[in-house]
């Protein structure tokens, strides 16, 4: 199977002369085969996309909404065969697939539903016979950029707000995960979509992502991925004076203090550091932890990761599946090796597997140190695999300080029975997502999703927020007087 690019409504083969073949983390399994596009190419999915763009941003937002209803109605109807391919792709379990492919759907509705909101102000003028109000005004031609870790949810938190804004957009999926936005691609073609208005051009992001990030007629880019490339792709589009909303990487901390639930922190802590095999950008990888119960945390722990099984994805009993690629796999047990050696002490886990079935695939055990330094390189960067770092701490104020001493903002979580305890935790993380008496995923479509300080640049996925990205405020003045009224001056 080849996947070609989607242009203007048609699809269209790349210009590049090489190939990259999409291969299945759990075992190796060849499922498709992409051409690399060009330069040439981007300039093509622009063109259509900035003549489409003239007609879509004079449909009526209501209108506009109605095709991600279809689309959301049709997201629905494949559900399971959209989860299937996103798990054969890019390893995660089935049953998250599943719940990554509802998030899609949710954010269809959600997003169809702001375009009979999609509120402007309306405000008293200070001159007589004159109205004043702000409407979202459409910006133009999007770039969205996009990771493999979640390749159809946070596709969709971008592409639906720029859809129903009237923009249209290009789109450049991760090399690793063309298949999902190959399937994204075929449901907006189904969703009657007109053409232009969304365009899939595959290939690397050294070509493509450069590419649309320079291109003169691509107004906004929005990125989600790794913070080094992220920096990469601001200074790039600062130069372009491009707006540029980045969501990138998370060294989030669960906080277990001594009056927590234990029980609860366990299984929280176990779904959100090895969940998607730890490969979330709000995947928990350190547990901040009370002196008076880490003893209690490290033996319950170490016990129910014991029943944790491994697998492919696709088989309904497995837990945890595999990481993306060799490259992944390396990354992550390079870290373990660099935690040893930083003296922090391995209380499970720590190995590449390769038993069995695994053999074809990239399997990494399930991995728990503890007496973890908080300015350790194993706390501090992120791994972006299965393991997690215990630090003790003996008190609120030394978890929240501990929680904040990483470069990245994204989510915290904080267990505890005690209400103000929990009051001035949720104040005083500086992330921007807070959880409690929860694991540090979980985030629901309609509130802002991203991070602080490393994480972002202060724009938000998600939620209304979404379409603060996606629209230009433009504030108008009718004056009715039928004289000329100067402002501040003829206010008498
Ligand atoms: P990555 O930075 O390697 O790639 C992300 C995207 O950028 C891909 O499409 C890639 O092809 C493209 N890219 C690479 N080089 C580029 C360049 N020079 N110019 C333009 N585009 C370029 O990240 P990844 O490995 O795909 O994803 C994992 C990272 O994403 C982790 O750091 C994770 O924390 C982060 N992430 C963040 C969020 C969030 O919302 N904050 C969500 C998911 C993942």
């Amino acid at each position: 199977m080849q996947l070609n690019n989607y242009i203007g409504g048609t699809w269209q083969e790349a210009g590049g002369a090489d190939y990259t073949a999409v291969l299945n983390p759990a075992n190796g399994t060849e499922l498709a085969q992409v051409r690399l596009s060009t330069k040439e190419d981007v300039s093509l999915a622009v063109k259509s996309a900035k003549e489409a763009q003239k007609k879509w941003a004079l449909v009526p937002a209501p209108k506009r909404a109605d095709f991600l209803y279809e689309i959301g109605r049709l997201m629905k109807e494949k559900k399971e065969h959209l989860s299937q391919v996103l798990t054969k792709e890019m390893g995660k379990v089935i049953e998250e697939a599943r719940g990554e492919v509802q998030e899609g759907i949710d954010m269809a509705f959600y997003m169809a539903g702001e375009g009979r909101r999609m509120f402007g102000e309306t405000v008293p003028s200070e001159l007589q016979d004159k109205f004043a109000m702000s409407v979202r005004a459409p910006i133009g031609v999007v770039g969205l950029i996009t990771p493999w870790n979640f390749p159809v949810a946070i596709a969709t938190w971008k592409s639906f707000p720029a859809i129903v804004a009237g923009n249209t957009f290009i789109w450049k999926p991760a090399t690793e995960t063309p298949m999902m936005a190959y399937e994204m691609a075929l449901i907006f073609e189904e969703a009657g979509l007109p053409a232009g208005v969304a365009n899939i051009v595959f290939g690397s992001g050294a070509e493509v992502g450069t590419a649309m990030i320079e291109h003169p007629d691509v107004r906004v880019i929005s990125f989600t991925g790794s913070t080094e490339t992220g920096r990469h792709v601001a200074e790039t589009g600062g130069r372009h004076l491009k707006k540029v909303s980045l969501e990138m990487g998370g060294k989030n901390a669960v906080i277990v203090m001594d009056d927590a639930d234990i029980e609860l922190a366990v299984e929280g802590i176990l779904w959100s550091a090895f969940g998607t095999a730890g490969q979330r950008c709000t995947a928990c990888s350190r547990v901040i932890v009370h002196t008076d119960v880490k003893e209690e945390l490290e033996q319950k722990l170490v016990e129910a990761m014991k029943v944790l099984s491994i697998g492919d994805g696709m088989d309904e009993s497995v837990k945890i599946g595999p990481v993306i690629n060799q490259k992944a796999l390396d990354k992550i047990h390079g870290y373990v090796g660099i935690g040893k050696d930083e003296g922090a002490k391995l209380l499970a886990g720590g190995h590449i597997l390769t038993d069995g079935k695994l053999v074809d695939g990239h399997y990494y055990e399930p991995t728990l140190f503890t007496d973890v330094k908080w300015d350790s390189r194993l706390a501090q960067e992120e791994i972006f695999g299965p393991v997690v770092s215990l630090i003790e701490v003996s008190s609120l104020d030394e978890a929240i300080e501990v929680n904040n001493s990483v470069k990245f903002g994204l989510s915290s979580s904080i267990f505890s029975r005690d209400v103000n305890k929990v009051f001035r935790a949720q104040r005083d993380l500086d992330t921007g997502i807070v959880y409690v008496n929860a694991g540090t995923t979980g985030a629901e479509i309609h509130l802002p999703f991203g991070g602080t300080k490393g994480t972002g640049n202060g724009h938000r996925d998600s939620g209304v927020a979404a379409l603060d990205v996606f629209t230009e405020w433009k504030s108008i003045y009718i004056d009715f007087s039928g004289k000329l009224q100067r402002a501040q001056i003829d206010t008498d």
